[in-house]
């Protein structure tokens, strides 16, 4: 499974990535983690980054594609990942949607938490405390003058993102203000809903253009069936028992149909992780 995360600072996309990795089995890759380690570890990227990071700004698109491009290469992310701060801007969606395609790979959901403004502040100033409480270091950016400006430039560069999404049909939104288990839980929701769209396309990705073909096909298979039915030809039986057996609304892949092996594993698969 591949997720985006997304929504503004403090909307507690850190806290349902890690109850996602559990639950689902996959990496979280947060670019913000990243560059923090860069910076703790002084590299090329970690001292172009240093600064704008403490200023609230965000880092240039090419380094944290780079960053990201890597990172997915990895053995570990090769079962999925969620991807938290990452893509920022339209030309990172545009860059992350490149990637995958090379790969042939697709977005299983882009997850908005949505979240008023006005919480921001205090989620913020509760997570300095407890990190202080913990004898933690304190984030450079975890100041109100600087939140602002992260706020700002996800107001700006990052909010145009849920269009880009909607656009292409992965958007799933979730009340952010709800307690943490239940957001955890609406998120659960909202995957079951992507991965049933996604099975109905025949492909890993949920966009519509796929959903489209797949309406198209069953409409098309429909079709033939009825006009072999009305024939009374074998295969006319053959094709209605198939039919019957798949049941409406079931995805259930029914032998022999182009697809077939791959939507039963992913069915196998969906039991496993359930379990
Ligand atoms: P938050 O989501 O709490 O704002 P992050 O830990 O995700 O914080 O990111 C901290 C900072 O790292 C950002 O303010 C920005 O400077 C930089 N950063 C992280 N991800 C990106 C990105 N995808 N593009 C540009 N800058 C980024």
């Amino acid at each position: 499974m591949r997720l985006i995360l997304l929504g503004p600072p403090g909307c507690g996309k850190g806290t349902q990535a890690l109850r996602l990795v559990e639950r689902y089995g996959i990496v979280q890759l947060s670019t913000g983690d990243m560059l923090r380690a860069a910076v703790a570890a002084g590299t090329p990227v970690g001292l172009k980054a240093r600064d704008i990071m403490a200023r609230g700004e965000l880092v240039p698109d090419d380094v944290v594609v780079s960053i990201v491009a890597d990172r997915i290469e990895q053995p570990d992310a090769k079962n999925g990942f969620i991807l938290d701060g990452f893509p920022r801007t339209v030309p990172q969606a545009q860059a992350l949607d490149r990637m995958l395609k090379e790969k042939g790979l697709g977005l299983d959901a882009a997850i908005e938490l949505k979240v008023d403004e006005g919480i921001l502040h205090e989620r913020i100033q509760k997570r300095v405390a407890e990190m202080r409480a913990r004898g933690e270091t304190v984030r450079p950016d975890d100041n109100p003058e600087t939140l602002e400006k992260r706020v700002h430039a996800y107001r700006a560069q990052t909010a145009p993102l849920v269009s880009y999404y909607k656009e292409h049909g992965s958007l799933r939104s979730v009340d952010g203000m709800a307690p943490i288990l239940e957001v955890s839980a609406a998120i659960d929701r909202v995957l079951g809903a992507a991965r049933a769209v996604g099975a109905a396309a025949k492909s890993p990705t949920v966009k519509s253009a796929a959903r489209k073909t797949a309406r198209r096909g069953a409409a098309k298979r429909t079709k033939a069936k009825a006009k072999r039915a009305k024939a009374g030809t074998k295969a006319g039986t053959k094709a209605g028992t198939m039919a019957g057996t798949k049941g409406r609304g079931s995805r259930r892949p029914a032998a022999g149909r182009p697809g077939a092996k791959k939507a039963r594993k992913k069915a196998i698969n969906k039991g496993r992780r359930r379990g």
